[in-house]
């Protein structure tokens, strides 16, 4: 059975995020989905709450399990005999950090653990978690970055409601 794990803060998931799990999860038979909890960085969601939110935008999708995991993700794949690392690359940018990150995981690992890299689809390749929540912070519409629950959720966060069925923005500030 081919498995992979797909790891990132995902605070919160966008549809730049959905689009490497769809296209990934029709590469392996498996697809791990793992919000990473790193306690050097203050997310807006908890681990849990980051883990609802990816339930509800991939519940389409039969191949995937999310799971958070507080840890070294190469301990991970090793505890869950899981051999590939899924990430995502957006802009020349994310390459240097990426490469860093993937050449470790290899090393340290033994050679046990690659990572292959999806390249963002072009109409997600602006997409951030840190745009999302700039821009929801003042009230910008985020319906085409996020799902409507996502949408929805981060909204919450900054003391904005949604009243629109899809999740649009259509909405009033609470306090
Ligand atoms: P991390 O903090 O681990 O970078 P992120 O949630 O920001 O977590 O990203 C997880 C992975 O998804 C990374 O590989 C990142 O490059 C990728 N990614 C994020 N946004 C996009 C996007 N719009 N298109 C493609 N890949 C993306």
């Amino acid at each position: 059975m081919k498995i992979a794990v797909y790891p990132g803060s995902f605070d919160p998931i966008t549809l730049g995020h959905l689009d490497i799990i769809k296209r990934a999860s029709l590469m392996f038979d498996k697809l791990v989905v793992l919000v990473s909890v790193n306690t050097a960085k203050s997310p807006l969601f908890s681990a849990d709450e980051r883990v609802k939110m990816i339930v509800d935008a991939t519940s389409g999708i039969d191949n995937i399990v999310v799971e958070s995991y507080e840890g070294l993700l190469i301990d991970y794949c090793m505890k869950n005999n899981i051999h590939i690392i899924m990430r995502g690359l957006r802009a020349i940018t994310d390459f240097e950090y990426e490469l860093q990150i993937a050449q470790s995981n290899k090393a340290f690992s033994k050679d046990k653990v690659d990572t292959v890299f999806l390249t963002t689809s072009l109409e997600y390749s602006y997409l951030s978690s840190s745009t999302v929540k700039e821009f929801a912070s003042f009230n910008a519409d985020i319906s085409k970055c996020v799902t409507p629950y996502v949408a929805k959720r981060v909204y919450e966060k900054y003391g904005y409601t949604i009243k629109t069925k899809d999740g649009g923005k259509e909405d009033e500030q609470q306090n």
